[in-house]
């Protein structure tokens, strides 16, 4: 899933990327009003974290453009506990949820988590490449809508390769998701990399190595 975040305390905005990203998301942190209106001119996203504070203005200004144009990307405010004005017109303004700060993580990874749910229900957001299928709302991949069952790491690698199909994927990228943040050997990956390759062998589909960079997911037919 991809998340934006807009939140100026680098401090708040790196707690929420390292507790979001190893759920297997791809995290957008944004600073400003106006680097956050950029990006959300230009990209989708399935969720957005959003700060009330912002150096450069209000993001209740942001949220009100955003529901004004249409868009309907759930939103989840962060705001201070005490603010209780801010929910009201952020709910009023169309959010979504609303987080007081300060947020304990389980807290927080709940309510995204019903959040991507509802996210997911408008639309079928399943990864293709090929003929292999991957959805992360029931975390289960296909092959020509066939069911491939994969032990837990192997979907996480290859949810991974296919949120980044036609590009590589960091090696950081994928012992993050597969491992957290635990230390692990520099083979660690290389093993699952390995076993994915063997299910995948009749596939069409092929994780290729670029060494010290990381790994590409390629569809021979195409
Ligand atoms: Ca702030």
């Amino acid at each position: 899933m991809r998340l934006l975040v807009i939140e100026d305390d680098p401090l708040i905005a790196r707690s929420l990327e390292h507790a979001l990203a190893p759920l297997g998301n791809t995290i957008d942190v944004f600073a400003t009003c106006a680097e956050a209106r950029a990006a959300l001119r230009h990209d989708r996203f399935d969720l957005i974290l959003l700060d009330l504070g912002l150096p450069d203005g209000d993001g209740l200004e942001l949220l009100a453009e955003l529901r004004g144009r249409g868009d309907t990307t759930p939103v989840l405010i962060l705001t201070a506990r005490d603010a209780i004005d801010d929910r009201v017109s952020g709910l009023d303004l169309g959010a979504d949820d609303y987080l007081a700060k300060p947020f304990s993580l389980a807290e927080l990874e709940a309510r995204v988590r019903a959040l991507l749910r509802r996210s997911q229900q408008r639309s079928d957001n399943r990864l293709r490449l090929g003929r292999l299928a991957f959805d992360p709302e029931t975390g289960s991949a296909s092959l020509d809508e066939a069911p491939l069952e994969l032990p837990r790491r192997e979907l996480l690698l290859l949810e991974g390769l296919l949120l980044h199909a036609g590009s590589i994927t960091p090696r950081e990228i994928l012992e993050r998701r597969l491992f957290g943040f635990d230390e692990v050997g520099t083979n660690a990956l290389e093993v699952y990399v390995s076993r994915l390759r063997k299910r995948l062998k009749d596939s069409g589909l092929r994780i290729r190595t670029f060494r010290g960079l990381g790994y590409r997911l390629e569809d021979d037919a195409g």
